[in-house]
């Protein structure tokens, strides 16, 4: 089933990664996917019990042009 968060929430939320680009309902793969997926680096993030999981670590890989940044910035992640 599709997501159906508050258009408010979806302004205000952001992807984590360093372009904190908007986000879509859905994923590339299934629009009407439980997830998030950010226009930039093309991450997906799950929904759970109606909360996106906002978290790096937690989101499946994108595949946009911030894909394989992860790591190398000397930042612990998590
Ligand atoms: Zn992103």
């Amino acid at each position: 089933m599709a997501v159906d968060l508050d258009a408010a929430l979806m302004e205000i939320l952001a992807c984590p990664c360093p372009a904190h680009a908007a986000l879509r309902s859905g994923t590339a793969a299934d629009p009407d996917a439980d997830a998030l997926t950010c226009t930039a680096c093309g991450r997906s993030f799950p929904i759970i019990d109606g909360i996106p999981v906002m978290l790096l670590h937690e989101a499946l890989p994108g595949t946009g042009p911030d894909a394989d940044s992860g790591g190398g910035s000397g930042q612990g992640c998590g």
